[in-house]
């Protein structure tokens, strides 16, 4: 793995920079401001607010900037440099994804990963890296917004969204208080943003003292010469065990349900441009199918994840461990479980994220009205229900919401989901690193066109207006006066 600490070379930055500025200029880019201003009472109104300034929000804020729609405003609830998992619960060393993926780089080779790790370290050190180490791939999100000036604010958290006319008013709490309007609304606010962290009914009930949800802030240092049990074979209790291993737990055991652990990336197996164009023209009988099948068959945890934990000696994987019951019994969790009663002091639940946005105060005025696969979406052909697929939104093709009655909300037409729970409707375009910038895409050419067509009347009239002559009138010789007078001879 690259040694993480080296020092980065800044004046290999400041020319990556340079060049990047020379790019943006030799493709005209920023296009030109071109959303008409609005005013409501007397208020300025912003064209869009993006909430979550993450991977996804950093990239759907950068496209509309670049694409001329440069009134918005992005809001995140994290400090700067601590948006998303990454520096905060994601425990694992690298990422899982490999290094040559282009990110959001928009298409341009300056604004990529490789372009920025190699104008600080040089070919060599790119050539020796291995996978990019997590706190690595925030610096770099760091540095993207900071290299494409982008219209970020920290320590803003929005708290609810109401309907004003024909605008959203969003109201945020933090660094900056008050009620913003918007004509649109992106919710780029992660896997946990539309809802929260999953946690079994079972595990619920029990004294929060005794367990964590694996995003939720543990404090390892306490769980020195502890008996840990992790819920779930996914990368994240990898990452928790290993953590709470090398922080000297006394022993992890991981309970996984399943009687096999998953071994195969499957999408990831047949990740293609197609893939990513094509999924969300698919007639959802295949959409279903496709995601049903991956929900199944599950996504292994990395190797060198796994490889972390099982180097411990007093680390253990129970298979086919399902859990039956739990209580605390004399300061001990007391588990049953389908291999028996064991006796734990914590327990971390790797047990993923839901969608749930009737949960959220935030959303509490649109929430109701938003329709989901399960209103309608679903046909006996896809077989039985699966929650996680199910509650997923059903999405319009710009990543729009839309009504489960037909007149009730009209207004989440103009809130936009670009986050994990698009994955259904949309592919995986929202939320992983390979595809964001096609989903950024897709979704800024939608907001682009709903905006120009609801400002319709605005260019119609600019066009009528517009009276800057490219002619001179004396480019040429009406021959028109001659031929008559020839006619008259
Ligand atoms: C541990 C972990 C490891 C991962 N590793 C990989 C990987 O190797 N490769 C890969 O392709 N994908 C990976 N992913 C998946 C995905 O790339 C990440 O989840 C990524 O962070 C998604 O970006 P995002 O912008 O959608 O969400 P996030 O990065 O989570 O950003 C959402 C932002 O929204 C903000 N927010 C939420 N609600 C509000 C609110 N009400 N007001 C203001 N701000 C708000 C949050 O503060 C947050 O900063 C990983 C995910 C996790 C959890």
């Amino acid at each position: 793995m690259m040694d993480n600490t080296l020092p980065s070379q800044n004046a290999g930055l400041a020319a990556l920079e340079a060049q990047l500025a020379e790019d943006l200029s030799l493709l005209e880019l920023p296009a030109k401001s071109w959303v008409p201003r609005r005013q409501h009472e007397g208020e300025e109104v912003r064209d869009v607010v993006v909430i979550g300034a993450g991977m996804c929000g950093l990239t759907a804020t950068a496209k509309l900037v670049l694409s001329g729609i440069d009134n918005i405003v992005t809001y995140d609830a994290a400090p700067e440099g601590q948006e998303g998992p990454w520096v905060t619960f994601a425990r694992m060393e690298t990422l899982r994804s490999p290094k040559i993926l282009t990110g959001p780089a928009l298409g341009l080779p300056r604004l990529t990963f490789r372009a920025w790790f190699v104008a600080q370290w040089g070919q060599a050190a790119w050539d020796a890296l291995d996978k990019i180490p997590k706190n690595q791939w925030m610096d770099y999100l760091v540095w993207y917004r900071k290299a494409l000036d982008l219209p970020v604010k920290n320590d803003v958290r929005m708290t609810s969204l109401e309907q004003e006319g024909d605008l959203i008013a969003v109201t945020v709490e933090g660094a900056e208080t008050g009620r913003i309007l918007t004509r649109r609304l992106v919710l780029a606010t992660g896997r946990s943003g539309l809802g929260g962290t999953y946690v079994p009914e079972m595990i619920r009930t029990i004294d929060p003292r005794f367990w964590a949800h694996s995003a939720d802030d543990i404090d390892f240092d306490a769980l020195k010469g502890k008996r840990i049990a992790v819920i779930g074979a996914g990368a994240s209790a990898m990452d928790n065990a290993a953590t709470a291993l090398e922080a000297g737990a006394g022993s992890v055991d991981m309970l996984i349900r399943r009687k096999e652990m998953p071994r195969i990336n499957k999408m990831t197996g047949i990740g293609s441009y197609g893939v990513v164009q094509g999924m969300h023209r698919l007639p959802d009988l295949w959409k279903w199918k496709f995601f049903d099948y991956t929900a199944r068959t599950q996504t292994p945890p990395p190797r060198n994840s796994t490889l972390r934990v099982s180097r411990h000696e007093n680390a253990r994987f129970f298979l086919d461990c399902g859990l039956e019951s739990m209580a605390v019994e004399q300061n001990e969790l007391v588990i049953e479980t389908t291999q028996g009663e064991m006796r734990f002091d914590f327990l971390i639940a790797a047990t993923g994220f839901v969608n749930d946005f009737d949960g959220r105060a935030e959303f509490a005025n649109f929430a109701p009205f938003i329709r989901r696969w399960k209103d309608g979406r679903e046909t006996p052909e896809m077989g039985r229900p699966r929650a996680s697929l199910s509650d997923a939104p059903d999405l319009g093709p710009d990543f729009e919401f839309r009504e489960r009655e037909p007149g009730s909300c009209p207004m989440l037409a103009h809130i936009h989901c670009f986050n994990d729970a698009a994955m259904l409707t949309h592919g995986k375009v929202s939320g992983d690193i390979p595809a964001v910038s096609a989903g950024a895409e897709r979704l800024v050419q939608g907001i682009a066109a709903s905006l120009f067509a609801e400002d319709v009347e605005t260019h119609f009239k600019n066009l009528q207006a517009y009276d800057t002559p490219e002619l001179q009138g004396d480019e040429w010789v009406d021959a028109t006066p001659s031929l008559h007078e020839g006619a008259s001879v």
